[in-house]
Formats: C-alpha cells, sequence, structure tokens
C-alpha cells in the first residue's frame, strides 16, 4: 500500500480515486469517516488520504494523478476548463477522453 493523495477534499480525493481506478488500479480512501465527527483527534490526521493496493502501480498512479491535476482541456463550446474537471461548466458537456 502506498499512499498517493492527500486533501481536505474528499471529493477531489473520491474524484482521483475514479481515475485510478477507471485505469485498473486499486484504490482506498482512508480517514473518510473520521472527516465529520473529528473529536479528540488533531484535525491533521483527519484529512482524508488516496492509497493505492498495488506498490509496483505508484509511477502509473501518480502519472495518471498528476495528468489529471494540470492538464486543461478545451470544450467543444470553446470554454478552457481546468484538468480536474469532468464536465464543462457553461454547457456541462462532459470531457471526451478520447482525445
Ligand atoms: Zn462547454
Amino acid at each position: 500500500m502506498k499512499k498517493i493523495f492527500t486533501s481536505q477534499d474528499i471529493t477531489l480525493v473520491n474524484f482521483y480515486k475514479s481515475i485510478l481506478e477507471d485505469n485498473g488500479i486499486h484504490a482506498v480512501v482512508k480517514n473518510y469517516y473520521l472527516t465529520s465527527g473529528a473529536g479528540d483527534i488533531p484535525a491533521n490526521e483527519c484529512i482524508p488520504e488516496l492509497w493505492i493496493i498495488n506498490d509496483e502501480k505508484l509511477d502509473e498512479a501518480r502519472e495518471l494523478l498528476s495528468a489529471g491535476q494540470a492538464a486543461p482541456w478545451q470544450c467543444e463550446c470553446g470554454e478552457r476548463i481546468g484538468g480536474q474537471f469532468v464536465q464543462c461548466w457553461k454547457c456541462a458537456r462532459l470531457r471526451d477522453n478520447t482525445k
């Protein structure tokens, strides 16, 4: 198991998990259930973490995530969308992953 990503934004963590799983890399989210009722646990131990099961996939997983983070794409309507989004906020068209 290797930790590949952490963020307080559980939506983003789950999104990255889906990117990995779409590419055949099994991933799990840790600390998911601690985020709401943190109680006495220090906040920095409650940040959701994304882990991959197979260590050998680490490089591949990092590549997938950095591509997802960094590369913006252009929608058919002409709007430029950040790489972390799968849907155009202007016209609601979904990203075409074949391009
Ligand atoms: Zn659009």
